[in-house]
């Protein structure tokens, strides 16, 4: 990859901010010239299932995609149904090999019906183009279709109960690979209590298609937390690299 190109991913990430405010071209220099982080071994994710008791047969399983749009639009099987304004579905190319995969809608989301809008959703596309993809490439979709009340961390009966929403979405979808973003996310797909500094820069995999997951930080956290945004930057490599791998 040539200087500028690095250069022109560093600025879609918006990089350039926090280097010039630390010590300048030297430390542009550095993060560019980070190596690519080589892909680890696969870990294999508990991959239960991930619908619970109270939703064991769910009938989305059989949906197809207009199916499916219209069975969420109308689900009141958990308690953020009464709070929505709309459900949030995903959005994206029907053909995408990349999934990206965050935790619920917050407010633009709930208002627009669409996730990953608003300043988090900026900079996602920031960190897409980072990596080569426009937006319209590439699949958008939440663990939850509904807001949780303030933001609040979705409860497990919640996310529960939502999933075989999502796992009929991967399985329509196919995707090659799936970039995981938020702690939430990836607690709820990984099966696991493990944080985001624990299990990024692993190769897990999801699903009995065993489809590649990567794990890195949500956007609406690097907005809080921009010293954060090199990992994200190693992150987004780091998955463009398992890609290419196939
Ligand atoms: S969050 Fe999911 S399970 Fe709960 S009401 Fe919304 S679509 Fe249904």
């Amino acid at each position: 990859m040539s200087s500028a190109q690095r250069q022109e991913y560093l600025n879609a990430l918006g990089l350039q901010t926090w280097t010039l405010r630390t010590s300048g071209a030297a430390v542009a220099a550095s993060i560019a010239a980070s190596p690519v982080p080589t892909a680890g071994p696969l870990v294999e994710s508990a991959a239960a299932p991930a619908v619970g008791p109270e939703v064991a047969a769910p009938r989305e399983a059989a949906y197809d995609w207009p199916q499916l749009r219209e069975r969420v639009a109308t689900c009141t099987r958990c308690g953020l149904s009464a709070t929505r304004t709309q459900t949030v579905f995903g959005v994206g190319n029907l053909q995408a090999e990349w999934l990206v995969v965050g935790e619920a809608p917050g407010a633009d989301e709930d208002r627009q019906g669409e996730p990953f809008v608003g300043r988090a959703g900026q900079l996602l596309n920031s960190m897409l183009r980072a990596i080569g993809l426009a937006r319209e490439q590439v699949y958008i979709a939440n663990v939850l279709k509904c807001r949780p009340p303030q933001n609040r961390d979705p409860l497990p009966k919640e996310a529960g109960q939502c999933l075989p929403f999502l796992d009929r979405q991967i399985a329509l979808l196919r995707p090659k690979i799936m970039l995981v973003v938020g702690r939430i996310a990836a607690q709820n797909l990984l099966h696991t209590d493990a944080k985001v500094g624990t299990l990024r820069q692993q190769v897990h995999t999801f699903g009995p298609a065993h489809v590649p997951l990567v794990v890195t930080y949500h956007p609406a956290y690097l907005l809080r937390s921009p010293a954060e945004k090199r990992k994200a930057w190693e992150d987004l490599k780091f998955a463009r690299e398992v890609f290419a791998r196939g």
